[in-house]
């Protein structure tokens, strides 16, 4: 008799861990099988220090093939076109179908840049957002440094992830201070968030006053409820808003290298699928990570509906951090494997929000728990540490992903001392 099915769609960060994870949950119970549409795992975090050559692209890469092979997971790179989940079915690109009895979506984001005239790498503005276009942001950086003039660098309306745009930024700061030519570069941060840091999450801790004062020791100047209308080449024209939504000011910001966050919809294969996604595209989940309408289908990532934390002049989103989603795979995993002993889904993610944001000479750390206020742990600080922190995890995280393991004893050990928990509860034997 042939074991159920669980695919797992889309081999990111959360997808991949994913897997590996659910393979030990389900041992000799299930397959499980990756639809990835590339062959490589890429270490997104890092794609700031891509952009300014602090990193090579092939040394924050993955070649998952043999990873999957060896940990007896399927594995194809030929993507999905289309999610029918009344049909428990992928159409995938290689033209072929194929059919699951669970699904694990988690395909990250659409990048919307064509939401905004001339925003992308298409238009005017570089992006981080993946590997290639960090090399391309590196390539135009190259060029930008024999030529200084103005940088704006920040986050578009209904963006949902702040952190790498002050990161990227600060991270600039340091490297034109490096290449001793910041002295010919104003730069300007401009941002959909109604304060500097909120980061879609009305704060962690200080980092209102942390971020703030580092632009401001940096010079750094910023425009924060701040709606982009368009972008020509070498000229951002941006709208202030005031808090009743009325335009207050409109800025011309002229440069000569900008990198702007865009906002995130769901990937076309699922956009529009009725009862799956949200009018956004985003996957509809419950508590347990599960669709309330498709039950076999779960999902995590950024690719996962959550409403924003509350209304904001211009539209700001939740991020979905790292420690968040490998909160959603530990969960998605467990409630699979009581699914396949007949149970009931058990386990509820803690969505904790853990964050180390680098500027290369320092950083700012942060711990939310929950993500959304008011929290029991509400904490953030700043140091050279974080940096030295980041590169550390860096290498850990690559390194899991290439030993196929998701969280070994002593990650779980550094959690418990440090009290941060990846569920927040499970009712295990529930049936
Ligand atoms: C520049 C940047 C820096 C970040 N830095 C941090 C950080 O420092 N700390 C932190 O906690 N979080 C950070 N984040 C947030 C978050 O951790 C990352 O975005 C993370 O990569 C999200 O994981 P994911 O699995 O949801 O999506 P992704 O990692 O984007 O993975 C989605 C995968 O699905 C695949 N896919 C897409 N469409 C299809 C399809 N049709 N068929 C098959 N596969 C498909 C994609 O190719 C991709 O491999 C950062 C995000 C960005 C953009």
């Amino acid at each position: 008799m042939s074991l159920p099915r669980i695919i797992v769609l889309g081999a990111g960060l959360g997808g991949t861990i994913a897997a590996y994870e659910l393979r030990e949950a389900t041992k000799g119970r299930a397959d499980v099988m990756v639809v990835s549409d590339t062959d490589d795992y890429w270490f997104v975090p890092s794609n700031p220090w891509v952009a300014v050559r602090w990193r090579e692209p092939d040394a924050i890469r993955v070649h998952l093939p043999p990873v999957m092979k060896k940990r007896g997971i399927g594995f194809t790179n030929v993507g999905c076109t289309r999610v029918h989940p009344t049909e428990n079915r992928l159409d995938l690109g290689d033209g072929s179908s194929m059919t699951y009895d669970y699904l694990v979506i988690a395909t990250g984001p659409e990048l919307a840049f064509d939401e905004i005239k001339g925003l992308g790498p298409d238009g005017h503005t570089v992006s981080v957002c993946r590997t290639d276009h960090a090399s391309h942001a590196a390539d135009e950086f190259d060029a930008f440094c024999a030529n200084p003039r103005p940088i704006v660098v920040g986050a578009a309306q209904g963006a949902s992830c702040f952190g790498p745009a002050y990161e990227f930024a600060l991270i600039l700061d340091t490297e034109l201070r490096r290449r001793k030519i910041r002295d010919q570069v104003p730069m300007t941060f401009v941002t959909s968030e109604p304060y500097v840091g909120h980061l879609g999450l009305d704060g962690v801790g200080d980092t209102k006053g942390l971020l703030e004062s580092e632009m401001r020791n940096r010079h750094i100047k910023w425009v924060t409820n701040a709606r982009i209308t368009s972008v020509d080449d070498g000229m951002m024209h941006v709208e202030e808003v005031a808090e009743d939504g009325a335009v207050k000011k409109t800025h011309d910001l002229p440069f000569g290298y900008s990198m702007i966050l865009p906002a995130f919809r769901g990937i076309k294969a699922v956009f529009g699928v009725e009862g799956l996604t949200n009018p956004r595209g985003f996957i509809l989940a419950d508590k347990y990570q599960r669709n309330p309408n498709f039950k076999n289908i779960y999902s995590l990532g950024v690719c996962v509906a959550i409403p924003p934390i509350g209304p904001t002049p211009v539209p700001v989103g939740v991020p979905k951090t790292g420690f968040m989603i490998e909160s959603m795979v530990t969960a998605v995993a467990h409630n699979l494997a009581a699914e396949l002993d007949g149970k009931q889904p058990t386990d509820i993610p803690s969505w904790n929000a853990v964050c180390l944001a680098d500027f290369g000479d320092g950083g700012v750390a942060f711990v939310a728990q929950p993500q959304i206020p008011p929290r029991n742990v509400n904490w953030s600080s700043h140091g050279k540490w974080v940096h030295l922190a980041k590169v550390g995890f860096e290498k850990y995280f690559l390194r899991k992903v290439r030993m196929g393991t998701s969280e070994p004893a002593y990650e779980k050990l550094a959690l418990q001392i440090l009290g941060i928990s990846k569920l927040k509860a499970t009712t295990k034997g529930a049936s």
